[in-house]
């Protein structure tokens, strides 16, 4: 990290015109708020007789730059991570399961599978590993607390149905994450079935089959039978292999919580995703703001295990307290400082559930926007009919504000969901709702991850507001 010379000054009890003096001498021209290098920082603390320690608290806070140098002759590649999404009933669960029946029991008989919130299989002598929560919302609720796990979604559309309402949220949650999508069109075993007619109502998605001169891979399956399963392995390894996911089993493990729980007889249970790094037993860690030592580890497999590596989940005990999913963990060299910086995250957790929002609000947006915070204004719209969405849609993508524009991230005809929320709160988006309301779940959701819902009965109005807002012409709310 870098400090100004006043911030230096400060930490060395000088006066910051003493230093402003010194780096004259040095043949730099400085003023208080200029800020050093590190080479600067360390000659004029070495003349002060002070050594500078390179670890600065506030970062390891933020499990930010404590970790080594990455090393690239170290970087290796690590299995994807796979997240099932799509509408309810269109066959996720029974996918997971059918993906770890064909494939876990192979080479691995005797083991009970045990459900910890994620598996491992090998297909071709390669690992893929999946999380065992379908469904966007979970994706979503773990990317609003800042975590990124997953590297490719499965979107399984039912044959027989086609694209439905949650078919299009998970679309748009796989979007705005940024993570690329395989569709699985499931249940081909029925005669219904019309594959044909999924891939054309999704290339409104952009989700055009290579086929049709697009990049989306389709694969016919079905999750009762385990037909085409095979095939849709091979697709993760592909997309897999193109993205080039590495990471260094050297390192000290840090990573994701997937799940954790107060168990009665071994207290703080958890179920980390290790995401680079690799994880012993014995390991000092802090997971979100709880922390301890790892005690015991075991696989999806029910079996104790002594050190993993990077994709693969593992449950641990050893914590003082059960941290949520979505934290973020991190390893530690010592036990001791592993406990402080426990405690500072978890102190600096309860001010900040005090402290006021930080998302985007449309009465803040102008201040935020003048202090650089905001390039793109993301927005979901919901509204009764979808003319209206698309008459929203073109008017908003329109507006340009000194260059800050407006990104839709989100669209759908109904009440505004839960759903909306998450994906809101995960993107720092705005909700507007046309001639909608949000539904009892919305409402409660929005107030307490503190998403702004504008409702509207107007179109132009709609408009109007948001285009004030980034003006700073927002008239006071009475
Ligand atoms: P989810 O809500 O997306 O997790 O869907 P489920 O996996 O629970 O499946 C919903 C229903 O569809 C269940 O009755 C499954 O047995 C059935 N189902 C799932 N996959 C297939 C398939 O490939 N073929 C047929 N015929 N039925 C399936």
């Amino acid at each position: 990290g870098s400090l100004t010379v006043g911030e230096l000054a400060k930490l060395l009890h000088k006066e910051p015109s003493e230093l402003i003096k010194k780096l004259m001498f040095l043949g730099v021209m400085s003023t208080i708020n200029q800020e050093l290098d590190k080479d600067t920082i360390e000659l004029i603390a070495g003349d002060y007789g002070v050594e500078v320690e390179e670890e600065i608290i506030i970062d390891e806070i933020d499990f930010e730059e404590y970790v080594e140098v990455v090393n690239e002759e170290n970087l290796a590649e690590r299995p994807p991570v796979v997240t099932i999404m799509g509408h309810v009933d269109h066959g996720k669960t029974t996918l997971l399961d059918s993906i770890r029946q064909t494939k876990v029991t192979e080479g691995e008989a005797g083991g009970i599978t045990q459900h910890i919130g994620a598996y491992q299989i090998e297909t071709d002598g390669k690992k893929i590993t999946f999380l065992d929560t379908p469904g966007h919302a979970a994706f979503t609720t773990m990317r609003a607390r800042g975590a990124q796990v997953t590297d490719i979604t499965i979107l399984v559309v039912a044959a027989d149905d086609g694209v439905m309402p949650q078919t299009k949220e998970a679309i748009s949650h796989a979007k705005a994450a940024g993570v690329p999508i395989i569709v699985a069109v499931n249940k081909i075993d029925k005669e219904a079935a019309n594959p044909d007619r999924v891939m054309q109502e999704l290339t409104e998605f952009e989700l055009v089959p290579e086929a049709w001169g697009g990049d989306t891979i389709f694969v016919n399956v079905s999750a009762l039978s385990g037909t085409g399963i095979d095939e849709l392995l091979e697709m993760v390894l592909l997309v897999s292999e193109v993205a080039e996911l590495k990471a260094d089993p050297t390192l000290k493990a840090k990573g994701t919580v997937i799940e954790a729980e107060l168990d009665k007889g071994r207290g703080a249970v958890a179920t980390l995703l290790v995401q680079n790094g690799s994880l012993n037993v014995g390991d000092p860690i802090v997971v979100g703001s709880s922390f301890g030592r790892v005690r015991a580890m075991v696989n999806d497999l029910g079996r104790r295990v002594k050190r993993v590596g990077p994709s693969t989940p593992v449950e641990i005990t050893g914590l003082n307290d059960v941290p949520l999913a979505g934290d973020q963990f991190q390893v530690f060299a010592d036990e001791k400082k592993a406990r402080q910086i426990g405690e500072a995250r978890s102190s600096r957790q309860r001010e900040e559930n005090r402290s006021e929002n930080s998302r985007v609000s449309l009465d803040d947006l102008f201040n935020q926007i003048q202090q650089g915070d905001v390039k793109d204004i993301n927005i979901i719209i919901k509204a009764d009919v979808q003319g209206s969405v698309e008459a929203m849609r073109g008017s908003l993508e329109k507006i340009d504000v000194a260059g800050v524009k407006v990104n839709i991230i989100h669209t759908g005809v109904g009440a505004i969901t839960e759903s909306d929320i998450i994906l809101a709160s995960a993107s720092n988006a705005i909700v507007i709702g046309f001639s909608v309301r949000p539904d009892v779940n919305a409402k409660r959701v929005a107030e307490s991850e503190k998403v702004d819902i504008r409702l509207h009965r107007v179109i132009y109005n709609a408009i109007d507001e948001i285009e004030a807002a980034m003006k700073g012409m927002l008239d006071p709310e009475f």
